[in-house]
Formats: C-alpha cells, structure tokens, sequence
C-alpha cells in the first residue's frame, strides 16, 4: 500500500520550491563460474558452508588471484553505459569490522575501478527520457551472510568472497519514479549482457539509495539518507516516500535541510526508515592499496570484447515507442530480449513496426513467442499491409492462425477482398442519398464525414478499412 501519493509529496515540493536529489550505489553479483579471488563455486545453494575456502573465509597466508572472467564482465558494461575503460586497474582494502567480514577488510577498489563515467538514458511511461549519470563502476568482493534466529546469530560464508560489480551513480536523478524506472533499467542491462541474472528475491542485485532536497536552481549537496540494501522496486519507492514525507516535514518546520547525514534500513513490515548510524567517511574506512594483487592492463579488453547491444533496454524500447506503441508495452518487450528479437525479427519481413507489435500484444500469449509461430505471421501481414485490407480480415485471419497454426491467406485476404470498383460504387452511393451530410462536410463540418464513413462501412458489412474510406470520400467530394 501506497501511504503518501506522490501527487501530494510533488505539491509540497512544489511549494517549497525544492527538487530531490537522489543518487543510487546498485550491487550485482556476477555470474562468474567461481568467486571473486578463489577458485570456490559461485552458486546459490540452501546448504550453508558449502562452497568455501581458507581465503574466502578470511584465513591468513593464501594469496587471492584476480578472477578474469569478472573483470570482462565488468568491463562489458561500459559498453550499456557509453562510459571509459580506465586502462590500468589496481585493488583497494576497505576496513570495516562486521562478522561477516571475517579478514577485517574487503578487496575493492576506490582510486581505479574499472569503468569511470557514463550514462543511461531511460524512457519513462509518458515517452519522455531522462539521463542519469553515472559517476564509475568498480568490482569488489562480496560479504558473507550474517543470520539471526531467535536469540543466537548464524553465518554463511557460501556468498561470501563473491564477484560484485558497483554501479555508483551521481546525485543526478530527480524523482523517486526516475529512480524506480533506471533501477529496472539496470536489471534490464545485466541480464540482457548475461553479466548476472540479477534474481532480486536472491539479492544478486541490490541498492543503496541517497535522498536529500534543495532549492530548485541551486547545486547544494545537503546532509543525505541513505537506504541501503533494497531489492526490491516496490521497497525502492517506499522507503523513498516515506523518507522524502520526513524530509519535507523537516524543511516546512526549519525552513531548512535535516543536518545530520545517515544510514538507514528500510523495515518492511513497519514501513519505517531505522537509521544504523551516522554516516561513515571515507577516513573511517582506513583505505590502502592492496599490496597482494598486481595492478592489471585492462586497455586491450574494450577493443577485443564483442558485445552484442541488440538487446539492451534503451535499444529495443526506442524503435517500438517511435513506432507508436505505448512506453509500457515497449517495456514489456526490453523486460525479455527473447521477446524482442521475436518482434524484430518477424518485423524485418514486415517492414512496419507498430503493425507488428500491436498484432503480437494483441494475439500471442507468454508461450507463443517461437521462431515456428512467427514465419507464418510474416506472409499474413505483409498480405494485409500490401492490399489495403480492413482490420476485421486480419482479426480473422489472426483468429484462424492462432487455431490452426497455419492461415491460406488467399482464402481469407484475397478471396474477401472487397474490390475496389465495389467501394467507388458504394461511396457514389451513399454520397448520393446524403445530400444534405455532403452540404454540411462540404461547409466546413468535417467531422460530418464519419456518418458518410459509417454509411459506407455498414452498407459492405464491415468488410472495409475505415480510414481507407474516409481517404477516398474526402478525395471525392474534395475536402
Ligand atoms: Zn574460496
């Protein structure tokens, strides 16, 4: 349940004269074979402890060995995100106390990761875009899981020591919509790259969101929440709402930004923001280069690596909004490359975009969308396409397709095929007994015309298209 609307936070935002500023740091774990710097299997399992080693669980004296099946992975992103290859790559320690951290530091890394800069560009479902920055994009080590059950606490070390790639964005998106929407996108993005299958109940793909407001105009970075560990869109914009209605609340009372930066949880039953702590600095982390890992030339990667952008979200959502279709059944085709490859595919007989998709949305199911189901498709609607047939004769032909599996499509186009010399009659006809619509049309009631086009379309039993009629009686009586 929704508890604020969004309409109400946009007004009081409105009448502050404040913008959100939100900035996103999404964790995914990749789909690599093994983990991060062992040779331990990366794979969700029930059974805990299964797939570990002295290094991954924090032992002294092995030394980790970069996994280079990650390291394209990550690489292979900056091509979604139009971003730069930094060239030479080094690793970081991170030092934080936590027992699911057993070695007391994690390998990350903070001054070369592998991509720096780049954007996604979304469509929203009004059609319109935006563009959020992003700030880089660098691959750590994953965290054991830190269990608790009654009054004891448990720990899994199957995930930890696991590849995660960090998409940090800027502080550059301006509503909690904009954020849901690039969040999905960035689903979309790793799955369609199979970097990561980015399952979100199984937390492969995870974010750390930051929400402050400012006045409109300025570029104030004020104090910020951050909600970490959302994976869930539902929980992104919850949790967002309610910590902009506090932060709103805030403002209209202190006629100013909250003042203390923090971290917080978002509690799902409660629906409530809990903050942990205040937010930690950089210092507090004890940065310092990874003395055990080499730094790694990267700058052959990007030119060697053929990746295949067909089936990113941006890609498959463009042509299909441009062709007409609503934003939200694009979304249903960038949701599933398969799907979209069907359509494409099929389309590049067709040669109409938005005929083609509006037939798939409107007749295949889930499980129609096969090579076999669509070769025949193609013959039908190009037949439709070439001919100037009505709609009722695809829905038939359609109709029969979907039941039989196969459509003779000279039986059903060519055969029922109204001539034309039987359309030029039945227009001279009903021009003929409506003399006084045709006065009316001819005198600037254009909207008149739709009873001559009713007229005609009943007199041939619907047998022809509607704006093929309206056309040709515009041409005849010349307006
Ligand atoms: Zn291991």
């Amino acid at each position: 349940m929704y508890i604020l609307t969004m309409a109400t936070l946009e007004e009081r935002l409105e009448q502050l004269g404040l913008e959100v500023v939100i900035g996103l740091e999404t964790h995914v774990e990749l789909n690599t074979k093994s983990k991060m710097f062992c040779a331990c299997k990366n794979e969700d399992t029930d059974q805990p402890n299964i797939y570990i080693c002295p290094l991954c669980t924090g032992q002294l004296g092995i030394l980790p060995r970069p996994n280079q099946e990650a390291i394209k992975k990550t690489v292979e992103l900056w091509v979604a995100i139009h971003g730069q290859i930094t060239p030479i790559i080094d690793w970081d320690r991170k030092h934080y106390e936590y027992p699911d951290l057993p070695k007391g530091y994690q390998i990350t890394q903070l001054e070369n990761p592998i991509v720096v800069w780049g954007e996604l560009t979304c469509y929203r479902l009004d059609g319109s875009t935006f563009t959020v920055q992003i700030d880089h994009i660098h691959l750590e080590e994953d965290t054991g899981k830190f269990l608790h059950e009654g009054d004891h606490s448990l720990l899994d070390f199957n995930r930890s020591g696991r590849a995660l790639v960090e998409i940090v964005t800027t502080p550059s998106i301006r509503s909690i919509d904009d954020m849901s929407i690039y969040f999905e996108y960035l689903q979309k993005t790793v799955r369609a790259l199979h970097v990561s299958d980015a399952d979100m109940e199984k937390g492969h793909i995870r974010s750390d969101l930051s929400l402050s407001l400012r006045k409109k105009g300025t570029n104030d970075l004020n104090p910020r929440t951050e909600v970490k560990n959302i994976n869930s869109f539902k929980f992104a914009k919850d949790a967002l709402s309610v910590e902009l209605d506090a932060q709103l609340s805030y403002w209209e009372e202190h006629n100013e930004p909250k003042q203390e930066q923090v971290t917080a949880l978002w509690d799902v039953k409660e629906k409530q923001i809990k903050v942990m702590r205040n937010k930690e600095n950089a210092q507090d982390y004890r940065y310092i280069k990874e003395p055990d890992i080499p730094a790694i030339d990267i700058s052959h990667l990007a030119k060697e690596l053929k990746i295949n952008t067909d089936t990113l979200p941006f890609q498959i959502e463009d042509p299909i909004i441009k062709a007409g279709i609503h934003p939200k059944d694009a979304k249903f085709f960038s949701a599933d490359p398969h799907k979209a490859h069907i359509l494409f595919s099929l389309n590049k007989e067709v040669d109409d975009l938005g005929l083609t998709t509006k037939t798939l949305l409107n007749y295949f199911q889930e499980d129609d969308y096969t090579e076999e189901n669509i070769a025949p498709l193609g013959e039908i609607l190009s037949y439709y396409k070439k001919w100037d047939f009505s709609g009722w004769l695809l829905k038939k032909a359609m109709q029969q397709f979907m039941k039989e599996k196969k459509v003779d499509v000279k039986t059903v186009f060519v055969e029922e095929k109204i001539d034309m010399w039987l359309l030029e009659e039945t227009i001279a006809q009903v021009i003929e007994e409506n003399a006084d619509i045709v006065e009316q049309v001819k005198n600037g009631d254009e909207w008149k015309i739709n009873v001559l086009v009713g007229g005609v379309m009943k007199a041939l039993g619907g047998k022809a298209r509607g704006d093929i009629v309206k056309e040709k009686l515009q041409e005849k009586l010349g307006v």
